[in-house]
């Protein structure tokens, strides 16, 4: 991979490499082999590169930073005219004939929207499908938790949508750090994604005469969003989930459950296969196969108060990273406006209110700070509804990153409300007066049920109080235009890879992107990689790289399992949850980002030190399931910080206070940044993992012509 690399930090890069001196490290200290350097990087095929240097990927970075160097980075995207890239692209696939599919593995980590589309489309075109999800059963993926809806380019409404407004809308959502060419492609297999999901069961609301009904969501002007009440993810999930079970009723698909990927096995370049632990019997196991997918989710939940489930992680996408696979802005976190505040330290976790709600609601605070009167008695003229104020156009369907922006500037500024103060008012009173209960109820009920068991307040009669949430990650692991990653048979889809949402998603993309990627776009591109690979058998399970990869995982284990300190995993969680939500957080500072690098460090250094983890690890144990992954989030912490350090830009939800416009608005630099940081790992120890090196993708806007964004 080294030719295609284009830039590094320097050796006397402050931000690297000064604090990797002065931490003590554990492993070292003990001549743990644990810490035994990762092989080198892979890329795959070479003459796919482009041969021109961008004009723009940045000669500025972080101190210490060096400048271009070799060959970009190629996305492998289709010449010529946005519009019809894909329909071309997907002619230039190679088919495996029917005949030849059930000689080729595939391995599919996942089983949510992403996964669950992927393998089950793959089986039911007749390949061989192995496919693990950590969860008890395929459904209980975290994408059952989405609420609000999915979008779609169907342009069913007169309001004037298309397949070319919603990339515009995508685009400039995600303040053009996205790949313009994936978003043509999300946006014109939306189509399919609706009317697929409706056909294998998903009930989306209808009208009255049968119509599939839509709503609007944040950063667009038209009714695009497809929803089932504030249940979408779920009704979409228990639909994907009967497709794969389908598929493991006909024997296509070997479903394993309650499977955790600990580490991937590359040979050669190439990714070969898996190695998981059972959770229930502590075994540690390996698969190999022709080719993997990785679709696990989301990392928001490194933050620890996040809107995702506990067990969300990162663990399978770092790991792959540690072996060779290219991590995509890392730093592009999106803290969702509408989640409910935190009411206590000790509280675990964040709840999102669906954006949804932001149809109906009107978001205020009382114009007096400190003022202390509830809601309802603070007169009409003493409210004000900022977004409204400060962006008419789109109002309260700002996109979330400006909306939450917004929300911390009011909090700060000694206007939050609620017994904290950390929150702001979402009100449903006057669209319970211009449209009824009934009607709100019928829109949100389930929502406004969730409120009250949440938090014991009616928001019929008094309004929410919400407050930003970590929530979803845009960064994730960098692959080209056909999902495959910088390892060769390594394919990534869902919220693990990065391509469509820049440094914001767009509410309801993500369901979509998810889709699209399980259902539509993996299915073409792993046969194509296939085919070159007929005849060819899955390594056996004493392979060398088999049989090595499954030691480092044992000797991991057992490390985690021996440390015998004090304190348990959570602790750590909440610890550097806390770094990342004041020095990585709605909004950045190169004096922040540096303390919350060192503080990050430390704690690094106290977990491999202090750690307990009670019980065996030949057992069902919860705490050892926990603490690997925490392990991780403090290796992919540090990530993120560098990765926000470097980029010297405001973009999207990536907001650095030292660039900013005279109204306090994200100020971007697309001569010195407009390109994806995408950062491989260099060989290291847990405690001090080698220097990143950072790659970049030019970002070419041929369609959507690079502009300040702008909602007023
Ligand atoms: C509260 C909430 C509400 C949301 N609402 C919306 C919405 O209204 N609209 C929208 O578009 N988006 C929404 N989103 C975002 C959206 O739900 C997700 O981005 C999307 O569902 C992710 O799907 P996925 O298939 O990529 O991953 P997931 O559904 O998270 O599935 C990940 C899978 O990977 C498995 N896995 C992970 N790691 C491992 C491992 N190491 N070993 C084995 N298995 C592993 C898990 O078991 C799971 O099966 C919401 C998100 C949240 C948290």
């Amino acid at each position: 991979m080294g030719d295609r690399i284009r830039s590094t930090f320097g050796p006397d890069s402050e931000a690297v490499s000064k604090p990797q001196t002065d931490t003590p490290d554990p492993a070292a200290a003990q001549g743990d082999p644990a810490g035994t350097p990762d092989p080198p990087a892979r890329g795959h095929d070479a003459s796919r590169d482009r041969t021109e240097p961008p004009a723009n990927h940045g000669t500025r970075g972080a101190e210490g930073f060096v400048g271009y160097a070799g060959e970009p980075l190629d996305g492998n995207i289709p010449d010529g005219d946005p519009l019809t890239a894909w329909a071309r692209r997907k002619l230039e696939y190679k088919l495996i004939s029917p005949l030849n599919r059930r000689k080729f593995k595939v391995i599919v980590v996942g089983t949510g929207l992403a996964g669950a589309g992927c393998a089950a489309a793959l089986g039911e075109l007749g390949y061989n499908v192995v496919s693990y999800t950590f969860h008890d059963a395929a459904r209980r993926a975290h994408s059952v938790a989405a609420q609000g809806g999915i979008n779609s380019a169907r342009a069913r409404k007169v309001d004037n949508d298309s397949l070319e407004r919603f990339v515009k809308d995508t685009v400039k959502g995600g303040d053009f750090r996205a790949r313009e060419a994936d978003c043509f492609r999300l946006g014109e297999e939306s189509v399919r994604v609706i009317d697929h999901m409706d056909a294998i069961g998903a009930p989306f609301a209808r009208e009255y005469g049968g119509e599939l009904r839509t709503r609007s969501f944040g950063g667009v002007q038209v009714s695009r969003t497809y929803y089932t009440r504030g249940q979408t993810g779920q009704q979409l999930q228990v639909a994907a989930s009967r497709s794969l079970q389908r598929q493991v009723g006909l024997g296509t698909v070997d479903l394993r459950t309650h499977r955790e990927v600990l580490d991937l096995i590359v040979d050669d370049g190439r990714a070969r296969g898996v190695v998981v632990r059972d959770l229930y019997s502590g075994e540690i196991e390996a698969e190999t196969a022709h080719a993997v997918v990785l679709c696990t989710g989301g990392y928001g939940n490194v933050y620890f108060r996040s809107t995702l489930a506990h067990n969300s992680n990162v663990t399978a996408a770092w790991r792959a990273h540690r072996r060779g696979a290219y991590f995509a802005s890392p730093s592009y976190i999106q803290f969702h406006p509408t989640a409910l505040p935190v009411s206590s330290h000790w509280q675990s976790k964040t709840t999102l209110m669906s954006e949804s709600l932001r149809n109906d609601g009107r978001i205020w605070v009382p114009k007096k700070s400190g003022d202390e009167r509830p809601a309802n008695q603070i007169p009409e003229d003493e409210r004000d509804y900022y977004l409204e104020r400060k962006y008419p156009s789109y109002g309260n369907l700002s996109p979330r990153d400006i909306s939450s922006r917004a929300a911390r500037e009011e909090i700060e500024a000694g206007r939050g409300v609620g017994p904290l103060r950390n929150s702001v008012y979402l009100d449903f009173r006057d669209a319970i007066g211009r449209l009824g209960r009934k009607t709100i109820e019928e829109r949100y009920g389930n929502l406004f049920e969730m409120y009250f068991d949440a938090t014991g307040e009616d928001p019929y009669t008094e309004p929410m109080r919400i407050a930003p949430g970590a929530h979803f990650a845009m960064g994730g692991l960098w692959s080209d235009y056909d999902m495959m990653t910088s390892i060769d048979g390594l394919f990534v889809g869902g919220e693990a890879g990065w391509g469509y949402h820049g440094a914001n998603r767009l509410g309801a993309n993500s369901l979509l992107s998810a889709c699209v990627d399980g259902w539509f776009t993996l299915p073409y591109s792993i046969p194509d990689f296939l085919a070159g690979h007929l005849g060819e058998a899955p390594l056996s399970l004493d392979h060398p790289a088999v049989q090595e990869t499954m030691a480092e995982v044992r000797e991991r284990t057992e490390r985690l399992l021996s440390i015998g300190g004090t304190r348990g995993a959570d602790h750590f969680h909440r610890e550097l949850g806390e770094i990342l939500y004041s020095g990585c957080g709605v909004a950045r500072t190169e004096a922040g980002l540096k303390d919350a690098l060192e503080r990050i460090r430390e704690l690094r250094g106290q977990f491999w030190s202090d750690l307990r983890v009670p019980g065996t690890g030949r057992q069902l144990n919860q705490e050892l399931e926990r603490a690997g992954r925490i392990a991780d989030y403090l290796e992919m912490a540090e990530l993120m910080c560098l990765d926000a350090l470097d980029r010297q830009e405001s973009c999207g939800a990536h907001f650095r206070e030292e660039s900013q416009t005279a109204d306090g608005e994200a100020l971007r630099d697309d001569d010195g940044w407009c390109f994806v940081s995408a950062w491989e790992h260099t060989p290291g120890r847990d405690v001090h993992p080698g220097k990143p090196v950072r790659h970049v993708e030019p970002l070419d806007f041929r369609a959507v012509p690079l502009q300040t964004r702008n909602y007023a």
